[in-house]
């Protein structure tokens, strides 16, 4: 289609069918689109009217002055250039927007969605255009629009920029969602919905990870020490027992001698798994406190119980049968367990426990090893047993 930068109309006789030819002009064509200027007579007022209400987007008097004639005509081609100018504009920002994967909308202050870009929003939200003009509460599906509901309300009373991240269930998947507010003039603000499920499943990977020993799959010290202070209070206030067991591979430094340090590694693996096989409440925590030692939280556990598990551990770590040729205690690998337990008191140092466990663990290892001793925390050693 043939494309005109501006039309110049010659208004003769008859005048109506100029007038239909003008109106038809612009039904086809915008004001910004296609200028229409009219030459017509000072005499002709009411079609100057007319054509003005129908889309002319201005008029040129006869006789014509050409200086006259071509600035309007300018005038005209300038304004034309600026609209388009604007538009594209708009349209490059609606598309920069659009592409972001965030649902972005503004919102008054009743939760009305008053206008929304139409990005690619995954399995959070399926955005439709339907949405504007509607309350955020029933525009958004289940969870979601309640949780962006209740993040309004709180942000919109105090302009708030924090940003919020909650777990959301989109179609029985959970989703994590992160939202922003934005204040803006009128009462309205901008409020930014992200997708942050894999940033979320990442971050708790992470965080796993940085509480695992990567040899043994075991927690790992860092791990034990939240463990350990966390149950130290919670059996404190709860008025129960808090037991330890660190659990020492007996002539481990042999083992690794006569067989090598993979080896020993390998054992160090069906240890650990040994342990954790032995342990059977929710409650209870193996984790590497070192080298070749573990230690095993046991939540409301006291002495008697903690030597029962004691002894079940070290029983079990001997059926495993990893063969200790350099042992002098046994040919298969053996532990020695330290065991120690008290009812801890929130004034307390913890460390009386993990010191009570490890001088019992002393304990065991003088008694011959493959063997379990024990002490109440604040009492002197009570047991030392031997297979
Ligand atoms: P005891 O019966 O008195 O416990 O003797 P032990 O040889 O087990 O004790 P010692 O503390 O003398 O040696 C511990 C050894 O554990 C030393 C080191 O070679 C070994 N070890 C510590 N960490 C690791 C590890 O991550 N991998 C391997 N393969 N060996 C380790
Ligand atoms: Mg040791
Ligand atoms: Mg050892």
């Amino acid at each position: 289609e043939e494309t005109y930068g501006l039309v110049l109309f010659n208004i003769g006789e008859p005048k109506t069918a100029d007038l239909e030819l003008v109106a038809k002009l612009r039904v086809r064509h915008s004001f910004e689109d296609l200028p229409i200027v009219v030459l017509t007579d000072r005499a002709d007022r009411n079609v100057i009217v007319r054509m003005l209400e129908i889309g002319a987007n201005d008029y040129i008097l006869r006789p014509l002055s050409t200086s006259i004639s071509l600035s309007r005509i300018e005038n005209q081609l300038r304004v034309r250039q600026a609209i388009h100018l604007l538009q594209r504009d708009r349209k490059k920002m609606r598309e920069t927007l659009n592409s972001i994967p965030d649902f972005i909308f503004r919102v008054g202050r009743e939760g009305t969605i008053l206008d929304l870009t139409s990005g690619v929003h995954g399995e959070l939200i399926q955005v439709s255009a339907n949405m504007v003009g509607r309350n955020i509460a029933e525009a958004l599906p289940g969870e979601i629009g309640d949780a962006v509901t209740a993040f309004l309300d709180k942000g919109l009373e105090v302009g708030s920029l924090e940003v919020y991240r909650s777990p959301v269930l989109s179609t029985d998947k959970e989703v994590f969602a992160e939202m922003r507010l934005v204040s803006c003039h009128d009462h309205q603000a901008v409020c930014i919905v992200r997708d942050v499920t894999e940033q979320q499943k990442v971050e708790e990977e992470l965080q796993e990870m940085a509480k695992t020993d990567t040899l043994t799959q075991v927690s790992n010290r860092r791990h034990f020490d939240e463990l350990y202070a966390r149950e130290w209070l919670r059996q404190a206030r709860a008025n129960r027992p808090l037991a330890l067991l660190i659990v020492d591979i007996d002539h481990f430094k042999r083992y690794n001698d006569t067989l090598g340090h993979p080896q020993g590694d390998l054992c160090l693996v069906k240890v650990a798994r040994g342990l954790q096989e032995g342990i059977f409440r929710p409650g209870d925590f193996v984790t590497r406190y070192g080298g070749e030692e573990f230690a095993i939280i046991l939540t409301e556990t006291d002495l008697d119980g903690a030597f029962l598990v004691a002894e079940r551990v070290r029983e079990s770590i001997e059926a495993l049968r990893i063969d200790h040729p350099a042992s002098p205690t046994n040919r298969y690998v053996t532990v020695s367990v330290g065991v120690a337990a008290t009812f801890p008191a929130r004034e307390q140092d913890p460390e009386i426990l993990l010191r009570a466990a490890d001088q019992a663990l002393y304990d065991a290892k003088s008694g011959g090893r493959n063997s379990i001793a024990g002490r109440n925390a604040d009492q002197p050693l009570q047991v030392a047993s031997n297979s």
